[in-house]
């Protein structure tokens, strides 16, 4: 399996357009000793010929131009890209599925309640549904093992396996619609298997680390996990106001150090980095820190196979 990190930050992406945070500030001076990201998306592929998007980023239209891999390869309208497995309902790892509106057939792979919000209640996503089998839904269950089939319904080989992290639904999710959700649907870290039993653990949002999750991810070969926010008052310490980390359904990079640090097994990568989080500063000591403990930093461009 081949992994590709086509883009690393959190939602907003660094920098942010209306952020002028110390990071978001010295890197657009060209000041800052680190690197600008695009906001998260993860593609997997057994092959290299059918790839699969681990959510849909509103950058993906970039990310897909640049890397060669991703570009249509025969005839007139075609796409290397089989389909998406979908963690949660967010906005910036959903938005992207309109962007690959124009009538390629995809496979979706997403709960019961995400599949629910975005197509009964948004009705853009109605783009998707222009013709016969344009997006094909295939719902799965939290807990439960499925294929990632491609758009002609055929078995790529991977295995997925999700787990509920979350029971939040984006702030858009009325009430009316919430009362009919399970929560247990809302938000989801995935485990895909190759066929050569190489393991990627993809959390991007996760809430708590419970010991059974640290099991999980003791078995993975590779960790993408919830880099976020340093710490858990972050954003209200710039801006004044706001939600913890923890409300917002991230457990703060200061506090996973520490838990996760008796892992032996994966190599440990942070993911999902907001424009805040000091430790994107290559110079400073939070940077330092997370390398010293032996994880690494996603950047967008990244690949590796498994
Ligand atoms: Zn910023």
């Amino acid at each position: 399996m081949r992994v590709k990190i086509l883009g690393s930050a959190a939602g907003g992406g660094f920098p942010q357009w209306n952020c002028a945070c110390r990071n978001c500030r010295a890197l657009r001076a060209g000041t800052f000793q680190g690197k600008a990201r695009t906001q998260t998306q993860v593609a997997v592929s057994s092959d290299d010929k059918n790839w699969f998007l681990l959510g849909a980023s509103p950058d993906l239209r970039g990310q897909i131009e640049a890397e060669p891999e991703l570009h249509p390869r025969e005839g007139i309208r075609q796409s290397p890209i089989a389909g998406a497995v979908l963690c949660n309902a967010d906005v910036d790892h959903t938005l992207g599925l309109l962007l690959l509106r124009e009538l390629q057939t995809l496979r979706v792979h997403a709960t019961e309640s995400i599949r629910r919000i975005l197509t009964e209640d948004n009705s853009m996503f109605g783009m998707l549904q222009r013709v016969p089998n344009q997006a094909i839904w295939n719902p799965f269950a939290p807990g439960t093992t499925f294929s990632l089939l491609d758009s002609k319904g055929e078995d790529s080989g991977l295995r997925c396996r999700s787990l509920s992290l979350g029971t939040h639904y984006p702030a858009y999710v009325s009430q009316q619609r919430r009362s009919g959700l399970v929560s247990r649907e809302a938000s989801l870290g995935l485990i895909i298997e190759s066929p050569s039993g190489g393991r990627l653990a993809c959390m991007p949002a996760v809430p708590q680390i419970e010991d059974t999750l640290l099991r999980e991810f003791e078995s993975a070969d590779v960790l993408l996990f919830d880099g976020t926010f340093w710490s858990d008052d972050e954003l209200i310490r710039i801006q004044g106001s706001g939600q913890t980390a923890r409300e917002m359904g991230h457990v703060p990079v200061s506090l996973s150090l520490k838990k996760l640090a008796q892992l032996r097994s994966p190599r440990k990568i942070y993911l999902h980095i907001n424009n805040t989080n000091p430790m994107l500063n290559e110079a400073g000591p939070e940077y330092r820190q997370v390398r010293e403990a032996g994880w690494e930093i996603a950047e967008d461009g990244w690949q590796f196979d498994l």
